[in-house]
């Protein structure tokens, strides 16, 4: 328990949630703490020189699980990250990955360190230094252990462990696989800074194509004009929001952020919200909707879907009662309590869980891995042969017409649409949507096929825990 909420901590809520899954099936004895347990944590304290001082961080990187190796996961900044949570997002990768079917196990790295103290030459020299410290230890690794972005830090934080990397492993070819994120030209793939909120539209189309799944939430129809909360309008609640409403129809009523929230029915313009807070650092005095100052209590708004998208905990004990959304969809890490997650199944609420909402990440991490371990660019062998024969069909189509006076002629439209091959961003988008849609209807086969689950998180874990176990078995643990 924590003293501050009377809450059980994250790692323990991520294992109440573990534990209640794993009651329900057949695991051989010991196999279940097996998976449970965080393999390792490793902690480091190093000092940096800055504005004439020493300055001393703490950093950690978790292991959960080595089932399958690379282990996989982001490195969080933030001044709140301690031992507990990276070791519950740890866990959560571990079951994230198997769910979606990433063959890594899972880990996860954080530093204590508010990154908006720094600039951007002192931020470096920090990242630096943390890479060397978990370098040198194989803690990163393209075979051991592949880093990510997370809350705080991006695409510049990831090229500069890349580049430390190598600078360490001179020889190694496969350097560049050794984290994902990265900006293109430092090896990166197209798709992967939008890839988690994208993520987080596909789950939600998905949800959307099955009319009685959707009637468990008391919702009807599709996602077109439905009213939406997002909470955190950072890398993954920003391009969720925008997607969500410049795609799909939805309207986003309310954004919270750490300063407050901002509403406006008629739906909020996200790339102009996006500009103003980037400029101004919030919400506070925004002109495109109501300011409420109390951004915490939006989140018990009327809604038809809340979207979490800042951090662990803000659905609580506390507040569970008052959430009035009937849909839920965890774009963050953790921010349903396992307490509150029992108040919410009590009261109906459907919450698509985050060790599935999210893996859009993870799963477009595992394409740049891939990528970067096969030296190619994805459709470059292909593209161009591809376009060669759909103009074949074209052309035949067009003398068939033509020779035989048919008189019916290809939209210029179709045809530009048909003759261009994919590039890499549709490849990925389409991987990315292909294993959305088929970890949705793993976890749904068990949440409609099982008498005793009744909620999307539990059958997320079943799915996730058996191939876990599997995996162990085969290798006669
Ligand atoms: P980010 O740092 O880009 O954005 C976080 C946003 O939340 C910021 O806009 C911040 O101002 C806001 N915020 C922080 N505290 C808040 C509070 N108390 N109330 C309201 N808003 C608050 O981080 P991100 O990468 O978008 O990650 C957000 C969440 O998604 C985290 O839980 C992270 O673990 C999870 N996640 C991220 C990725 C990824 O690819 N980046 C992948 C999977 C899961």
């Amino acid at each position: 328990m924590t003293a501050t909420t009377g809450e059980p901590s994250f790692r323990q809520s991520v294992d109440l949630m573990f534990t209640r899954a794993a009651a329900l099936m057949d695991l051989p004895p010991g196999l279940e703490e097996k998976i449970r347990v965080c393999n390792s944590t490793y902690t480091v304290r190093f000092g940096v020189k800055l504005r004439g001082e020493v300055h001393t961080f703490t950093g950690y990187r978790s292991v959960h699980s080595e089932h399958t190796e690379p282990v996989k996961g982001g490195i969080r900044y933030a001044p709140s990250v301690n031992q507990d949570e990276v070791e519950a997002l740890a866990a959560l990768m571990t079951y994230k990955c198997a769910l979606v079917e990433a063959p890594f196990g899972g880990s996860k790295g954080g530093l204590c360190i508010d990154p908006r103290h720094w600039d951007a030459d002192e931020l470096e020299k920090i990242t630096r230094r943390f890479a060397y410290e978990l370098i040198k230890r194989d803690l990163i690794d393209p075979a051991q252990n592949v880093p990510a972005p997370d809350m705080g830090t991006g695409e510049r934080e990831m090229a500069i462990i890349a580049d430390q990397y190598a600078r360490m492993n001179t020889t190694d070819i496969n350097a560049r696989a050794c984290v994902t994120g990265k900006p293109i030209h430092a090896g990166g793939i197209q798709g992967r800074v939008e890839a988690t909120g994208r993520g987080v539209q596909y789950a939600l189309q998905e949800f959307f194509r099955h009319p009685e799944d959707v009637k468990k939430a008391g919702l009807s129809g599709t996602l077109d004009g439905k009213r939406v909360i997002v909470q955190g309008l950072g890398n993954v609640g920003y391009h969720a929001a925008l997607y969500l409403s410049t795609q799909d129809g939805c309207k986003i009523t309310h954004v919270i952020e750490r300063d407050g929230a901002v509403e406006n029915q008629a739906g909020l313009d996200i790339v102009a919200l996006r500009d103003w807070i980037t400029r101004h650092g919030g919400v506070k005095d925004c002109p495109y909707g109501t300011y409420h100052a109390e951004g915490a209590r939006v989140l018990e708004a009327d809604c038809d879907i809340l979207i979490p998208a800042a951090m662990e905990g803000v659905i609580n004990t506390h507040n569970a009662g008052a959430i009035q959304a009937p849909l839920i969809i965890e774009a963050a890490n953790g921010p349903v309590t396992a307490g509150a997650d029992d108040i919410l199944r009590h009261k109906g609420t459907v919450i698509i869980p985050d060790l599935y909402a999210n893996a859009g990440g993870v799963t477009v991490s595992y394409f740049e891995w891939v990528k970067n371990l096969s030296h190619i660019r994805f459709g470059r062998m292909q593209r161009r042969q591809e376009e060669a024969r759909h103009q074949l069909i074209v052309d035949e189509l067009e003398r068939i017409s033509r020779d035989s006076s048919i008189n019916w002629t290809l939209s210029p439209n179709f045809k530009e649409r048909y003759l261009r091959g994919a590039d890499e961003l549709e490849l990925v988008r389409s991987g990315l949507d292909d294993t959305m849609r088929a970890a949705y209807q793993s976890m749904r086969e068990v949440w409609w096929g099982h008498d005793k689950v009744t909620d999307l998180r539990t059958a997320g874990f079943l799915v996730s825990i058996e191939r876990v176990a599997k995996s162990y078995q085969a290798k006669g643990i």
